[in-house]
């Protein structure tokens, strides 16, 4: 019988694309999560959470990387400065949080020019002035290879909410529609789209046809939004890997199973006609595409709120279920670096 250690050495030899993000987290939390009074939350969910002095603060971090995340041929450096301020928003408010202050880290190619970060500050500040967010540092580096943009936002809330509060018999609510931002991502690699210039590219959103506009738009400018009220809330996430793949961390972290019903799920007219244009189950974009960045929570079934209900909490399980009442079950697919292929090579597959 092979021992622990010897367990533990043939798991440490294991490549990332087997072990994946989430098993290299989930390492992590194990090993080095740090123990201290003050933290509410360490690693394990959207952000973290210090109570300093009864003043609860949030804190998230998120890259943005060329070639892994974004392609320099479909976006510009201000819809990538919008994006990479998106989507930390989006862990805060999926926290039942207020975003605060934001610093930024960025690597930069040679081929940049001081216009290029004008315009990146420019997409930066248009979403911090929506929602209050001040930017108060950063880092600035040259980089060997690629772009790398590296958000830190902190944030502050009256209380928390995490992935593990989820109890059977809550329903499972979204506040938008899903699989947009993935269909937006097809749509620029198909449709080839390209600003033509002799150095940088990017999207031209104005030049789009309103349908898909709004989904290139979903795609390369997440807007996160906050939900009106939190009271009653027993879990939240982002949506930011897909579907099944967000509601299983809620799932795991609440040590509880799922029902999602199938025709409950919002699909957008737009995801809709160009799914059916391109002979596409627009289902597949909803259920594993990721980057929405809207908000996946639990509450109790009689929670008078504004959103989408699309299934429940159960003890055990995890299924699909169609009109028919018949049931699939559903694993944790989504977006997952290392075992997903990159943003260049095709994100939705
Ligand atoms: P999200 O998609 O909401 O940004 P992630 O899936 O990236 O969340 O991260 C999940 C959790 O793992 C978070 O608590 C995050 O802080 C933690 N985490 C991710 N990478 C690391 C790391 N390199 N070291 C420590 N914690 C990490
Ligand atoms: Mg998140």
């Amino acid at each position: 019988m092979l021992s622990f250690k010897k367990i533990r050495l043939a798991e440490s030899c294991l490549p990332l694309s087997t072990i994946g993000e989430f098993g290299i987290i989930k390492r992590l939390r194990t090993r080095h999560a740090g123990k201290s009074p003050e933290i509410l939350k360490g690693i394990g969910d959207d952000a973290a959470a210090l109570k300093i002095k009864s003043q609860i603060t949030l804190i998230t971090t998120d890259m943005l990387l060329e070639e892994i995340h974004f392609d320099l041929s479909f976006t510009t450096f201000y819809q990538l400065g919008y994006k990479i301020l998106a989507v930390s928003i989006s862990d805060i408010l999926a926290m039942g949080g207020k975003p605060r202050y934001f610093l930024l880290g960025m690597g930069l190619p040679a081929t940049c020019l001081a216009s290029d970060i004008d315009e990146l500050y420019s997409g930066i500040m248009n979403l911090a002035k929506k929602f209050k967010v001040s930017v108060i540092g950063g880092d600035t580096c040259a980089s060997g290879k690629g772009l790398v943009l590296s958000g830190t936002l902190l944030g502050e809330a009256k209380g928390i909410i995490t992935r593990s509060g989820a109890r059977p018999g809550d329903a499972i609510f979204v506040t938008d529609s899903l699989g947009d931002s993935a269909m937006g991502l097809e749509l620029l690699k198909k449709l080839k789209i390209k600003k033509p210039g002799p150095r940088l590219f990017g999207t031209n959103l104005k030049a789009l046809s309103p349908d898909i506009r709004t989904l290139i738009k979903k795609h390369l400018m997440p807007e996160p939004k906050a939900l009106e009220k939190t009271s009653g809330i027993t879990s939240m996430i982002d949506v930011s890997d897909g579907l099944l793949m967000d509601l299983s961390h809620i799932c795991d972290e609440s040590n509880a199973g799922a029902l999602i019903y199938i025709d409950k799920i919002p699909i957008s007219k737009e995801l809709a006609l160009a799914a059916k244009k391109m002979g596409a189950d627009p289902l597949k974009f909803a259920l594993k595409g990721g980057e929405d960045y809207i908000l996946l929570f639990t509450a109790p079934s009689d929670i008078k709120i504004n959103a989408v209900r699309i299934g429940e909490i159960i003890k055990k399980g995890r299924c699909l279920v169609d009109a028919r009442g018949r049931k699939t079950p559903f694993k944790a697919e989504g977006y997952e670096h290392f075992k997903t292929k990159s943003y260049s090579v095709h994100r939705t597959a």
